[in-house]
Formats: C-alpha cells, structure tokens, sequence
C-alpha cells in the first residue's frame, strides 16, 4: 500500500479500511491504519502542537511525520499527497527525542484544553463521540509513548 485515499467523514467509523485516511474535521483528528499492513489504528490528532493536515482540495498531507515506535513494525512514514514516503529507521537516540518533543507537546495542549470548558446540553450522541474518540487517542498515545 502506498497511497491513501482519503475520505472525510463526520465521525470516526469503528471499523477502518486499510488504505483510507480519515478525516473528521469537527473532531479534529485523522485516523488511517498503519501503512506497513499491520492493522494498527493510528490516531492523529490536529492541532497546532499535534499534527497539521494539508488539504488542496484533492490530496492530503499531513505534518510532522508518524512513527510507530512502540508498534512491532515501528513503521516510520511521512504522508505527503496521499502517498507514502518511508522515512526509514531512525535510531533509538532520534526516537527518544522525537517522543520528548512530542511529550511537550502533548503537555501545552492538555493544558489548553482542559481550560475548554465542555459544552452544556450538548446531544448525548455527540457526547458519546467525544468520549470514543477521546478514548482511541488515549489507547493510541498509551501504545506508541
Ligand atoms: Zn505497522
């Protein structure tokens, strides 16, 4: 697999294709599964500390590169215009740094969102959402940091 197609989506569905990366701008997150083939989820979240997606209105990029560390592929890879760019293997040392810039960053944005106060009488459906995809972005961050 090297290209994704990339498929916009109000909510994450709970079964993934492979091959597909999702996007779902009002829970601001991208979702694909691991371009090795392995099936593991990986969650990316957008924002300005997370990861940036690029759209020109036909393909998509996404900004900084992912890698799955803590994945037994520890695949590493960049998605640029729906294609699959290997970055290759990096040493443990560019690993550790890579986790700590990436740990700092987590910290500045659980500190900016918990002064996000949750939303009054929002749909329970809604709710629920959030709460799932809360719940992915924690499964994938306990299993990659
Ligand atoms: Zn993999």
């Amino acid at each position: 697999m090297e290209t994704f197609k990339n498929s916009f989506v109000q909510s994450i569905p709970e079964q993934l294709m492979p091959g597909v990366l999702y996007v779902s701008m009002e829970r601001s997150v991208a979702i694909h599964l691991c371009a090795c083939g392995c099936g593991n989820e990986v969650v990316t979240p957008l924002s300005p500390v997370d990861w940036q997606l690029q759209y020109d209105g036909e393909v998509i990029s996404l900004y900084p590169s992912i890698g799955n560390w803590n994945f037994k592929c520890q695949s590493h890879y960049w998605i640029v215009e729906n294609k699959i760019k290997w970055a290759g293997s990096w040493s443990k040392k560019q690993i550790d740094e890579g986790r700590n810039h990436h740990r700092s960053r987590r910290k500045k944005l659980e500190s900016k969102k918990s002064d996000i106060p949750l939303k009054q009488n929002a749909p329970l459906t809604a709710e629920k959402e959030r709460i799932s995809m809360l719940r992915r972005i924690l499964r994938f961050f306990g299993a990659t940091h």
